[in-house]
């Protein structure tokens, strides 16, 4: 995969950004404002269409993300739009833009300074803005009524990897005029674009040429030429008049409902929000008495990506992962979802030769940017994690720690404020049967029998024991942490990873400062009991490895937990429908805090049939089918 290379940009004597590589403006001298709302809005019969729409969400795809001012506006509109009507179906406004030479943080916040009446939502926008790593980052703005997809990449190797379920109601053919830039203008954008466009789908774009008109009357636009914006004479429309079969293809969209979670841990929550908040009606059961009882059930979780030596699929799911998990922690703590968390860092430590290599290996990777990790030395790894520290190591500014716990018990505070989300705890599944005739699954649970549309399985460790998952490889895996009192820790500053975790202290627990030292990995056990010896194993792997550290002198053992998690023999988790219909959503061993808030939005929105974030390429690695070819 290749690395991102960011814009590079000045301004003219109008003040309009201008491409150094192409020599081309963002948007029009006169006023890239008027022209937006008139080129790319109005011609695609926006903000109006959104009133009479018949679903529940629009989808937008642009080409060229630049400044993000059409997106903005198109967003703007939106909001104007749902505030005059609050009682209109279309909800939820998605908007997919790909970006080749995506234009850096500060530059993007100076390019959007000069539009005044958008400055609510450029600073929501740039709060979110990612770092310059390949691939799809989703980013939910506007209460998650606003969902935007930034494709970093080129065009070409990008919108191939969009499922059918991302088709487009409209499209924004932006991009630096055809003449400048000639590589995009290919008759394959023309292809995609019509597999990635509904019946009846329009498209707006400021050029006239000739062989864009050409490009999207050959694959079935009828398209015409308009009188463009201002001084420029021409601009073209046109509308996607579909082929049966393409037609066919279209998922159907909007029929989910009445949705059955079984588990009650991070997966089924995160599954919830994601549901509840597109207006589903969930029903969670629960067999324990409270939520989170199960492999989530730690007081501190590390949130860090686990990536690899070369840049692979893997990484790219893990990083991905990650970006999106720390947005999205860090906005529900903004909408007032109580949980302790600290986003410090996280300091994985280069304890072997294998580990070092492997971590120099990561940092010459051009595609992570240092504001994903940094190389440290010895000297700097102690200065970052403030106690002394005999490795050098990688350090992920932006991962930290979080309660899963007390996150899961936040959140359900929150579902249950929701009309639609019903819980039942010591509730367990038993079996599930989909009968064809009524197009329901038939579910039987220790308190009686249920009917849904869909069922999703989360049970965590208990996945394999359904009848409908067992043909799964689910491997339960016990662990322990231990939860430490020490003075000598007290300066510890962010996570530490050996071979095992060390958190900075929290007070949020027993009232004073405590730290969690773990984890065991206990293939013997699949019961989650505490054990004294596990504590003494914990202590000694943190003074083996990191050479009996003096400010670990002092650690004294208060209490501990124990859980079981559920790995899959390739460690990558399961995400997605068995050919049963049965959705499953587990095998995320020790990383719930990394995959559950990204892999809870792709099914959700498959189950919805809203675009979704997962390239198909990552979509196939998570996908529970993989262990159903023979
Ligand atoms: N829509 C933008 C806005 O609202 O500011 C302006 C887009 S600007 C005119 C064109 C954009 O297309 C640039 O940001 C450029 O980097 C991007 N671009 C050019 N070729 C591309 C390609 N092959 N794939 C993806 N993006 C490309």
């Amino acid at each position: 995969m290749q690395a991102i290379q960011s814009a590079q940009i000045h301004y003219n004597d109008q003040g309009t950004p201008v491409s150094d590589l192409f020599g081309d403006v963002y948007f029009s001298n006169e006023s890239g404002l008027e022209e937006t709302q008139y080129v790319f809005l109005r011609q695609n019969g926006l903000p109006e269409r959104w009133l009479q729409h018949p679903a529940e969400f629009f989808h937008i795809i642009e080409t060229g993300f630049g400044t993000g001012l059409n997106f903005l506006l198109a967003w703007h509109n939106f909001r104007q739009a749902l505030a005059a009507s609050p009682a209109m179906r279309c909800q939820r406004l998605y908007f997919s833009s790909f970006e080749k030479y995506p234009i850096t943080h500060a530059d993007l916040t100076l390019a959007l300074t000069q539009w005044p009446t958008l400055a609510p939502l450029a600073a929501e926008l740039l709060a979110q803005y990612p770092s310059a790593l390949p691939g799809c980052h989703r980013l939910q703005l506007n209460d998650g009524k606003v969902i935007l997809d930034l494709w970093l990449g080129d065009v070409h190797d990008s919108m191939p990897q969009l499922s059918l379920r991302n088709q487009a109601d409209a499209w924004f053919l932006d991009g630096f005029a055809p003449s400048k830039n000639p590589q995009m203008w290919q008759p394959e954008l023309f292809s995609q674009m019509a597999r990635l466009s509904k019946p009846g789908c329009t498209v707006a774009t400021f050029t006239s040429a000739g062989l864009v008109r050409r490009g999207l009357s050959e694959v079935g636009f009828q398209v015409k030429k308009i009188k463009g914006y201002g001084r420029k004479r021409e601009m073209s429309v046109g509308t996607f008049a579909a082929p049966a079969s393409a037609a066919a293809a279209v998922p159907a969209t909007g029929t989910a409902a009445d949705i059955f979670i079984a588990g009650g841990g991070l997966a089924s929550i995160c599954l919830a929000l994601a549901l509840v908040n597109r207006g589903q009606k969930v029903h969670l059961i629960c067999k324990d008495k409270e939520i989170a009882n199960g492999a989530s059930h730690n007081r501190q979780g590390a949130l860090y990506p686990q990536l690899q030596s070369t840049f692979s699929a893997v990484s790219a799911l893990h990083a991905h992962a990650f970006g999106f998990a720390r947005r999205f922690y860090q906005r529900l703590h903004k909408q007032n979802f109580e949980f302790p968390h600290d986003f410090c860092g996280v300091l994985t430590l280069a304890c072997t030769d294998q580990l070092a290599l492997r971590q120099q290996k990561i940092s010459q990777q051009p595609v992570f940017t240092e504001t994903l990790l940094q190389p440290l030395t010895q000297q700097q790894a102690s200065e970052v994690a403030g106690v002394t520290l005999p490795f050098p190591g990688l350090f992920f500014p932006q991962g930290g720690w979080i309660a899963p716990q007390l996150f899961c018990q936040s959140a359900l505070t929150y579902l249950l404020q929701q009309a639609g989300f019903t819980v039942s705890f010591d509730c367990e599944l038993h079996d599930a049967a989909f009968e064809q005739s009524s197009g329901l699954w038939q579910l039987k649970t220790s308190q009686g029998l249920h009917q849904s549309k869909q069922l999703c399985l989360a049970t965590g460790a208990a996945l394999a024991t359904l009848p409908m998952a067992s043909k799964l490889p689910v491997n339960l895996v016990r662990g322990q942490v231990s939860h430490l009192h020490s003075e000598g820790m007290a300066g510890l500053q962010t996570v530490i990873c050996h071979q095992g975790y060390i958190t900075p202290a929290a007070v949020a627990f027993s009232g004073q400062a405590e730290h969690c030292v773990g984890a065991t990995f206990d293939r013997s056990r699949q019961q989650a009991i505490e054990l004294e010896e596990d504590n003494a194993a914990n202590l000694a792997l943190v003074n083996k490895v990191l050479q009996q550290p003096a400010w670990f002198n002092d650690a004294e053992v208060i209490s501990a937990k124990a859980g079981v998690r559920a790995t899959i023999p390739d460690h990558l988790p399961l995400a997605g429908s068995l050919a049963n219909k049965a959705v499953v959503f587990g095998g995320l061993g020790a990383r719930g805090l990394l995959f559950a808030p990204i892999l809870a939005e792709q099914l959700a929105a498959e189950l919805c049939g809203e675009p979704t974030p997962l390239p198909v390429e990552l979509a196939a690695l998570v996908s529970p089918r993989r262990f159903e070819q023979s």
